[in-house]
């Protein structure tokens, strides 16, 4: 398989077959973002021989009599067939409509057991689809998109460069709704900045209100010092939340949201893991998030923090 760099993926994508049809991020611009540096270019379409050659190994896997043969062998169970593909890459879902169904009819071909494919979106990704492309992806298979709208605080979205308003999260994910292409988003904690932590937690979650995620997974906010958010702090022009602030965000954030959704901080940037149910969930998960509020030191929620070193 080819891939190239770090490659990211959702924890609910674990069992999908990552297919690198691009790598790195056409926006690249996220003050906060220092997720593809370790790229030489800022983004790259794979060369559709290399995702052929790929989609025939994947093949290989699950349909050749010698690896089945070989697994039983050495004891191991028979692989399973792939049901889901997540292409790989920051916004693999810019490519153009063309390519994207080309990848999908490949995908299809040469292996026939999947139904869906995924992948991470940025809401400008969508702008550049018609309702009509849409409807013919998913169609296709594109379903299960990530999103990282990281908040409905425009302020916060403005500062950071992120590239779109708050109702151009809700404009486009309409258009995906009625494309039944169904959604995660991630949610940044603490991208408003300190003091301003509840209030991006409310407008993200009148932005939620409106729409229907399937799931809405939090990451916490870790500066590296190769970001420009970190070059702003030294400038004195922006502060980052505490700790503690950064979790009763979260609080503020559950408290608000009043549709059914998954709801999971899985990812390293989070020094506690929970996940749930909304609303069945809402409760414990407010109570889990008390806990710690009123329980553990700030001191060492900053040194866990401090001490991650990669996301
Ligand atoms: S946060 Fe996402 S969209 Fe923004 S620069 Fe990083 S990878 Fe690209």
């Amino acid at each position: 398989m080819h891939y190239t760099g770090t490659i990211w993926r959702p924890p609910y994508e674990a069992s999908s077959l990552l297919l690198e049809v691009t790598a790195g991020c056409t926006h690249h611009k996220c003050k906060f973002c220092t997720l593809y540096h370790d790229l030489p270019f800022k983004f790259r379409m794979s060369p559709v021989k290399d995702i052929e050659s790929d989609l025939q190994e994947a093949q290989l896997w699950s349909t050749d009599p010698i690896s089945m043969l070989t697994a039983r062998l050495q004891g191991i169970s028979r692989p399973e067939r792939i049901r889901r593909v997540f292409l790989t890459g920051a916004n693999p879902f810019v490519l153009k409509y063309e390519r994207l169904m080309a990848i999908a009819g490949l995908i299809h071909q040469y292996v026939p057991s999947v139904k869906t494919i995924g992948c991470f979106s940025r809401i400008t990704d969508v702008m550049l689809k018609s309702d009509e492309e849409l409807a013919s992806l998913r169609q296709a298979g594109y379903d299960g998109l990530t999103i990282g709208i990281e908040t409905g605080d425009d302020e916060a979205l403005q500062f950071m460069n992120k590239g779109y308003a708050a109702a151009d999260i809700v404009k486009q994910c309409r258009r995906l709704d009625r494309a039944g292409i169904h959604y995660s988003f991630f949610y940044l904690a603490s991208i408003s900045g300190a003091g301003r932590g509840e209030i991006g937690a409310k407008a993200t979650a009148d932005v939620c209100n409106q729409l229907h995620p399937v799931r809405i997974g939090i990451n916490m906010l870790t500066i590296y010092p190769e970001s420009e958010l970190y070059q702003e702090i030294q400038r004195g022009n922006w502060k980052e939340e505490s700790e503690i602030e950064k979790y009763k965000e979260i609080r503020a954030l559950l408290e608000h949201l009043e549709i059914p959704a998954q709801f999971a901080a899985l990812g390293a940037s989070n020094a506690f893991l929970f996940q749930g149910t909304l609303p069945e969930d809402r409760e414990a998960l407010i109570a889990a998030l008390n806990k710690i509020i009123e329980t553990v030191k700030e001191d060492d929620l900053r040194e866990y923090r401090v001490n991650l070193r990669h996301l």
